[in-house]
């Protein structure tokens, strides 16, 4: 994963070593575009080795009608462990009923609905449980007799990071970690990144037409105190089903 040159024009560099900036050069390096991504620290080194590792539709956000996101997520979900199948696995919930939760019945459809709307072929379907007589309920109390399996799956997520990295250097992306980006500047027609490599303290310079800020949780920090633009960081700590997780922002410099 070479260095890149300061004469270098790249189509985009990518600030930011976790999930989201290593998917993003995986695909532009996949389109044919030459890719340079430096992260200050080692990749996957913040939230995305410290996620609960489910990759996961998002069954409550069922809840709140958002049919969309769940649907795509839980395609998201099957296309994953096919190309990855060596760091996801399947992984069934048991969710016990009790009175305090939904009614059975709407829990009941809202699992017909999760095993449904994202084309589900591969992964087990939700089954209804007999506690008492079902394995699955041997640990409970004898108050819990009735609930509900289905599945998710979950992943080693620092590992889908390297992965993606790995296969953006091979589709040709120039993947630096330890480099952090102290600066971002428009210049003409072009973005020009001062950088520095951390464990030498050398100083360099990267040319890109486009800048894809997918620093995270550091979103707004790279925005105001790097690019130093007013804009709002469009990136919350939120809430986090497979496709929907915290925002990258992109700028071109056309
Ligand atoms: C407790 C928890 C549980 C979660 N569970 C799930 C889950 O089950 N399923 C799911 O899909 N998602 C889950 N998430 C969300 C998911 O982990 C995040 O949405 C995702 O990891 C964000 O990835 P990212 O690439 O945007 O950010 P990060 O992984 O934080 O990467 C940003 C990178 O930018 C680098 N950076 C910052 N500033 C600079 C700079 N100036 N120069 C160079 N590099 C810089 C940082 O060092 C960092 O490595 C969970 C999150 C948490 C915290």
């Amino acid at each position: 994963m070479a260095a890149g040159t300061s004469s270098d024009v790249f189509d985009i560099v990518v600030i930011g070593g976790g999930i989201n900036g290593c998917g993003i050069a995986r695909d532009a390096a996949g389109r044919g575009w030459s890719v340079y991504l430096c992260e200050k620290g080692d990749l996957a080194s913040a939230t995305s080795s410290a996620s609960t590792k489910l990759i996961h539709g998002g069954l409550r956000y069922l809840e709140y009608y958002q049919f969309r996101l769940v649907r795509e997520a839980l395609l998201e979900r099957e296309t994953l462990w096919r190309i990855a199948p060596h760091i996801i696995w399947p992984l069934r919930f048991v969710l016990p009923h009790h009175k305090a939760l939904r009614p059975a019945w709407l829990l009941r459809l809202g699992l017909f609905m999760y095993d449904h709307l994202g084309g589900r072929k591969l992964l087990p379907p939700t089954r209804t449980l007999r506690l008492r007589s079902d394995p699955a309920g041997a640990p409970l109390k004898p108050e819990f007799t009735l609930g509900f399996e289905y599945s998710d799956c979950w992943v080693e997520d620092s590992r889908l990071v390297a992965l993606n990295a790995r296969d953006a250097a091979n589709r040709g992306a120039i993947i630096n970690p330890r480099t952090n980006c102290l600066e971002a500047r428009r210049d003409g027609k072009v973005w020009r990144l001062t950088l520095k490599d951390e464990p030498t303290g050398e100083i360099r310079t990267v040319q890109a037409r486009t800048l894809v800020n997918a620093a995270g949780p550091w979103v707004g920090d790279v925005l105001q105190k790097n690019l130093r633009m007013n804009a709002p960081a469009a990136a919350w700590p939120a809430r986090w089903p497979a496709t929907g997780c915290c925002c990258a922002t992109a700028t071109s410099s056309g």
